[in-house]
Parts: structure tokens; C-alpha cells; sequence
């Protein structure tokens, strides 16, 4: 049994071959995205689900489906291995028997980005990298910052100035240099970024430009499978800003498969912000790749909203389109109404988590998700980062109370 089946990387767009020793973004030979290959065969021969039941609970438990080489770089903040919540007011209220919540805010940095940063990060140092820069909306800067700091790796954030500010701290807080970044378009930031590799040859954490952060969303489906006694969801709602949780999740699922460990595949949901929504809109027009779509300042949904996805988005559509899954864009109404109902749920959700609700009602009522269905909602990241969100939907009233029994009594008589 070996720590790691993980083999070489392999271009999504000239299929060119690399091995996972040098320190690679994107495809030296076209500029394409890098994919780690596994050696399934000798997972399916030397492997076994119970293996894996009996282990810690961190998404490190899984390392075989990682491509670290070894274990001896691993820089763990106890990431992953997240609670399954069954949904108790939702659920039934959309009519849906098994709805549940993977509650993602607990993880270290309060979002999900932990996962892909603990392996990205463990990843770097196993190559010896001492420096790297990536841009966030929020999240994922918190996340580099912390992994990078314990990894001794020098971290450098451009964060998109329409985060908020204490997302903006918290980067500065765990120890990255940062820089607020000021663009009009988003693709000017990709377009920056891929000369950065060309031409500075830095190593950059952009998801998919790194070609290994997206490797540890495929816990999503590793946990979730074994969460459900090894057996698939039938439906997997993610928000999607560049997918890489997306996209992780799906090719753990279909590593699952072909192991035989699972007997079906989930349809991939993938949400967006009514204001912008580039993938979901690039669906439903059948199209393989989107362009740029509205305008990211006219959303709460910091966490998702981008208008212009890295490489067009084209491996999130892939998953979407191969899963038979499909997409949903919501509203900032819907989104407040849905971190209420979660906070009822005991989960304070940030405005992209909650967006996954919101989307699961759009569809039981739109008939794309069946009431007996298997569902579950990926809540990525906290709501406590983005405090003016809380206040919004949190609308209730405060009432007024004077420190008097009477007065007291009178209040409790009016409720
Ligand atoms: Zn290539």
C-alpha cells in the first residue's frame, strides 16, 4: 500500500503528459489546466472502503487520492471531516424527506477553502516552494494566509476590493501580505495572472491554475459517501464562483465509481447570483464555455461573484452537463430568506452557502428535484465573515424592555 496512487499530470486541452515533481501551474507546453491522474487500478486491487471508517476524522484520511508523496509535509489545522446535518424546518417544508447540510463554517478558517489549502500548501512545501501569491474574494486569502504561515511559505493576497473588511483583515490577521485589487472586468485578473506564470514564473494558488487545490474537494464526495454508508447523494448543490469545489466533488465521485464503492453519481448543481450567473446562463444555452456576464458588484454573494470564470468555466459545465445536473441563479432576497431558514437550522451560512437553499426551493418547485430525493446543500463558509449580511437577514425586530418584573411579564403576555 503505497501514501499517495496520485501518477502525473495530464493538459485538459493538448493531453500532453508531466510528472508531479516540478513545481507546474498551468500546461508548460499550451497554458491549459493540469489534472492529476491516480493509478485506479491499484486502488481498486489494494483498497477498501473500512479501511477508511477506522481513520482520524481530517480530510487527511483520504491521503491515498492525494498527489503529496509522503506525509512528512502535511500542514493541518484539522480541516475537513465536517458535521452531515439533516434538515429539520427546510427539508420539511419544501417537502423534501432527506435534505441535509454540510456544514463547512465549522472548518478552521471558517470556510471550506481549508481543504484546498491544507493539500496546496502541504504540496508546496513538499516541493520545496517558499513563495506564493494567489487573489480571493475573501476566503480563500484567509485560508493561504493561515496554511501558508504554519508551512513558513511567504503569502502574498491580492484581495478583490469588493470584499468586505473583515475578510480583508482576517487575511492580514493570519500574516499575508496583501494588496487590494482594483479591476473592471474580472477577466483582467485571470489575464494578469496566467502572464504571471509565463512571465514571473511565481507559483501561484488560483484555483485551477494550481493544479492541485481542487484535488481536496473530492473529500466532499469521500466523506459524503461514507456519511450515507458508502452510497452517493442523488443531488449536490454547490455555489459555484470558479468551481473548484465543484469539480473536486465530481471527480471524487467518479473515482468512487470506477473503485466500485459507489453504485451511481449525484447530478451536480451548480448556483450563481442572478447578477452575474456566467456558467449557469453558459447551460442553459447548451454552450461548453461562458464568457463574461453582469456585474459583480450587484450581489451579497461575495463568495461567488465573479462574472468571468477562470478558462471559461468549461470544467464546472463538463461536470453539470456529465453529472445530467443543472444550475440555478438567485436572487439576494432569496438568499437573505435562506440564511434565515439556515440560522433556524443552527447554521449561520455567509450569502453563498445560503444561496444553495434558496436554489434547492427554486427547484422542488420547478420540479427538477423529486420530494424522496437525497439531497445535500454545501455550506462553504460562515456568515460571522460577513457581518452585514447577518444584520439583513436577521431582519426581526428588537423589542424594548425596561429591568422590570411587570414590564417583564407584559412582554412575555404580548408575544
Ligand atoms: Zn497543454
Amino acid at each position: 500500500m503505497k501514501w499517495s496512487y496520485a501518477t502525473h499530470y495530464v493538459c485538459d486541452d493538448c493531453s500532453a503528459s508531466f510528472e508531479m515533481r516540478r513545481a507546474l501551474n498551468t500546461c508548460p507546453a499550451c497554458g491549459g489546466l493540469l489534472e492529476v491522474q491516480y493509478d485506479l487500478d491499484a486502488m481498486k486491487a489494494e483498497l477498501k472502503p473500512e479501511l477508511f471508517d477506522g481513520r482520524e476524522g481530517s480530510m487527511w484520511r483520504w491521503h491515498e487520492f492525494y498527489p503529496l508523496r509522503s506525509g512528512d509535509h502535511v500542514i493541518s489545522l484539522g480541516e475537513g471531516g465536517t458535521p452531515l446535518v439533516r434538515s429539520i424546518h427546510a427539508g420539511p417544508l419544501l417537502g423534501l424527506s432527506q435534505l441535509y447540510f454540510k456544514n463547512d463554517t465549522l472548518m478552521p478558517t471558517g470556510s471550506f477553502k481549508d481543504r484546498g489549502f491544507s493539500l496546496a500548501v502541504s504540496f508546496a512545501k513538499e516541493l520545496g516552494i517558499t513563495e506564493g501569491l494567489t487573489y480571493s474574494s475573501g476566503n480563500a486569502g484567509s485560508s493561504f494566509a493561515a496554511y501558508g504561515s504554519r508551512a513558513g511559505i511567504r503569502t502574498t493576497v491580492l484581495v478583490e476590493y469588493l470584499a468586505n473588511p473583515v475578510k480583508r483583515s482576517m487575511i492580514s490577521l493570519y500574516g499575508a501580505r496583501t494588496a487590494i485589487l482594483h479591476f473592471r472586468e474580472m477577466n483582467e485578473i485571470t489575464s494578469m495572472l496566467e502572464r504571471g506564470v509565463r512571465e514571473l514564473g511565481l507559483y501561484q494558488f488560483v484555483n485551477f491554475i494550481n493544479p492541485v487545490r481542487h484535488e481536496a474537494m473530492k473529500s466532499y464526495a469521500y466523506e459524503l459517501s461514507q456519511q450515507f454508508g458508502w452510497e452517493a447523494p442523488d443531488v449536490v448543490v454547490q455555489p459555484v464562483g470558479t468551481g473548484g469545489g465543484i469539480w473536486g466533488a465530481w471527480k471524487g465521485f467518479r473515482e468512487l465509481k470506477e473503485l466500485g464503492w459507489i453504485s451511481s453519481l449525484p447530478r451536480m448543481v451548480a448556483v450563481q447570483p442572478e447578477a452575474t450567473g456566467p456558467i449557469v446562463r453558459a447551460f442553459r444555452q447548451g454552450l461548453t464555455s461562458a464568457g463574461s456576464y453582469g456585474d459583480s458588484t450587484r450581489t451579497i454573494a461575495q463568495s461567488m461573484a465573479g462574472n468571468s470564470p477562470i478558462q471559461g468555466g468549461r470544467r464546472v459545465l463538463k461536470a453539470m452537463y456529465d453529472s445530467h445536473g443543472f444550475g440555478e441563479l438567485v436572487t439576494d432576497e432569496q438568499i437573505l430568506e435562506a440564511m434565515a431558514w439556515l440560522g433556524r437550522e443552527g447554521i449561520s451560512a455567509e450569502p453563498a452557502s445560503a444561496a444553495t437553499l434558496a436554489a434547492v426551493a427554486i427547484a422542488v418547485r420547478e420540479g427538477r428535484i423529486a420530494p424522496d430525493e437525497r439531497i445535500v446543500c454545501v455550506i462553504t463558509g460562515s456568515a460571522l465573515k460577513q457581518p452585514s449580511a447577518i444584520e439583513k437577514a436577521a431582519a426581526g425586530t428588537s423589542l424594548q424592555l425596561n429591568a422590570n418584573f411587570e414590564e417583564l411579564s407584559r412582554l412575555l403576555a404580548s408575544l
